[in-house]
């Protein structure tokens, strides 16, 4: 069954009575190269994968040709008549239904991937929740080698620019902070049925063992990041007080502690300088709490 043309899928959702819904997300991959290429760069036999939204199972269906044994979590219910047809030919694929961002993944990669040599996540995501989910499944800190997700091509710009450039933002430092991002390969808004408004991008986060800097406090130094990036035409000073209510003489003092001007701007700062300021603003536990 070939799930990436365009009659095949009319048919099987015909069969089965279903609809698109815009809410979840649902525009499914209808080009033949893009799963293999995808599926190609996370796994081999000795993976275990968990693929977030199979949809009808186009790229579930790749996955599971290529590795040990793919897990694949899906939030729409109406799929339950549908993944059983299209993905009969495989006894190494289980759908989960459940809600990715409410179920317990570190769970599910002890049960379920123990003789497997590496787990790595894949997805199509639904763009509107890329960057959430993304930082969901970095922040869990979960034992897997990477996270390979096609999202909407600006969200790949930024969550794959270099921090201290014009297009890196709060999202960037957080993501670099976890994991080496880069952009895989480029997909065009008609490889969906139905077509987007938007071009994709697919992106691999290979997920550090360490973090490149080292941090005081790692929530009171992303809660800084986010306020750094806050008010992106401001100066570093302006929109971090206004933000996080930090008095500004004292920001421009740590600023200045760390070797920085009190008039830069946040995207001209690189990872080591935003660690630095982050550990000179909360030297100690009771600062700017
Ligand atoms: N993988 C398929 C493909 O490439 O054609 C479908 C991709 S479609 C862009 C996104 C899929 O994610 C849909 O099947 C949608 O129902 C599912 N989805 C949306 N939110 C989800 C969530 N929170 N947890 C799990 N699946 C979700």
């Amino acid at each position: 069954m070939n799930l990436a043309d365009f009659k095949t899928i009319e048919q099987i959702l015909l069969k089965n009575g279903f609809s698109f819904k815009k809410s979840l997300g649902q525009n499914f991959l209808t080009d033949e190269t893009v799963c293999p290429r995808m599926a190609e760069s996370v796994c081999d036999s000795d993976t275990g994968v968990i693929e977030i939204g199979p949809g009808i199972g186009v790229l579930t269906a790749e996955l599971g040709k290529r590795a040990k044994r793919v897990v694949a979590i899906e939030l729409d219910e109406r799929l339950r008549t549908v993944l059983p047809v299209t993905l009969k030919d495989f006894n190494n694929i289980e759908v989960i239904f459940g809600d990715e961002m409410k179920l317990d993944l570190s769970e599910i990669i002890k049960q379920k991937f123990n003789d497997c040599k590496r787990v790595c996540i894949c997805a199509n995501l639904p763009y509107y929740i890329t960057s959430p989910l993304i930082m969901h499944l970095l922040e869990s800190k979960l034992p897997v080698e990477s996270i390979t997700v096609m999202v909407q091509k600006e969200a790949a710009q930024r969550l794959c620019a270099k921090v201290g450039t014009r297009e890196s933002g709060a999202v960037t430092v957080a993501v670099s902070y976890y994991a080496q991002a880069e952009i895989l390969f480029h997909v065009g808004r008609n490889s969906f049925y139905p077509a987007p408004n938007v071009d994709s991008a697919v992106i691999k986060l290979t997920v550090r063992n360490t973090p490149p800097v080292s941090v005081n406090n790692e929530k009171k130094f992303f809660s800084l990041i986010k306020a750094c990036f806050a008010q992106r035409r401001k100066t570093l000073v302006n929109t971090v007080s206004n933000t996080l209510g930090i008095d500004k003489e004292a920001l421009k003092a740590a600023l200045k502690a760390v070797g920085l001007s009190e008039t830069v701007r946040s995207e001209q700062l690189t990872m080591e300088q935003l660690a630095k300021l982050s550990n000179e603003l909360y030297k100690s536990s009771k600062q700017y709490i």
